[in-house]
């Protein structure tokens, strides 16, 4: 079993659902020629696919392009269905960033297929999740900074602000269609920037003041 961590106090959350939201910034909707969708754009990915920090990407076999999305990612502590947006933040234990690793070749050719994006998106080591501080330690989850730099280079570097849909648009939404219970996590979205990660390649994904992650591609 995984389990999502929460800084100071230690406490320890079985990961239960990783609820995904895709095409939630412009840029990152533009630099992939994507259409703006109406509703937010949902996937998920097991509980099996998150490593810690300090840990190891492996790209499986049958992908030649593996691509980084640096998200803010939301851990639920209180369970919750059909959630008013102005009662979402309250849903929330912590916050923390993670790594949304995708298959762009293999994702390329299901979308060609109108077929789900699972084996792309959900595959073991694809979801780098570092801890989470404490909800209460984040003032405004929508001005956050979110860096991203392979090998100390910067690759992304967005800001919160810039989501279509926001923090508690996406939970209040998602809250509708499955019950939110303690240790879900919500990734929520990439800003531009993504590009490929290659063996060897060292991640570093922050959000400034909030988390840290580092990993490794092997
Ligand atoms: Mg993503």
């Amino acid at each position: 079993m995984k389990f999502a961590t929460l800084a100071e106090s230690g406490t320890e959350y079985p990961i239960g659902k990783i609820l995904c939201i895709g095409r939630n910034y412009v840029e990152h909707i533009r630099e992939l020629g994507n259409e703006t969708p109406d509703t937010p754009v949902i996937f998920m990915k097991p509980a099996t696919s998150v490593i810690e920090d300090g840990g190891t990407i492996v790209i499986p076999p049958y992908s030649k392009e593996c691509h980084h999305e640096a998200e803010l990612a939301v851990l639920i502590g209180t369970t919750g269905k059909d959630i008013p947006a102005e009662r979402a933040l309250e849903h929330v234990a912590g916050y923390g960033v993670a790594i949304d690793l995708t298959l762009r070749d293999v994702q390329a050719e299901l979308k060609k297929k109108g077929l789900p994006w699972e084996i792309a998106k959900g595959f073991d080591t694809a979801c780098p999740l570092s801890p989470f501080v404490p909800a209460d330690r984040v003032t405004d989850p929508q001005n956050l900074r979110i860096l991203l730099t392979v090998n100390g280079k910067t690759r992304q570097d967005g800001s919160t602000s810039l989501m279509i849909h926001t923090v508690r648009e996406i939970i209040s939404y998602l809250s509708g269609i499955f019950t939110l219970e303690p240790g879900d996590i919500i990734l929520t979205g990439t800003p531009a920037g993504v590009s490929a990660i290659v063996p060897g390649d060292e991640l570093v994904a922050e959000i400034p003041g909030v988390a840290r992650l580092q990993v490794a591609v092997k």
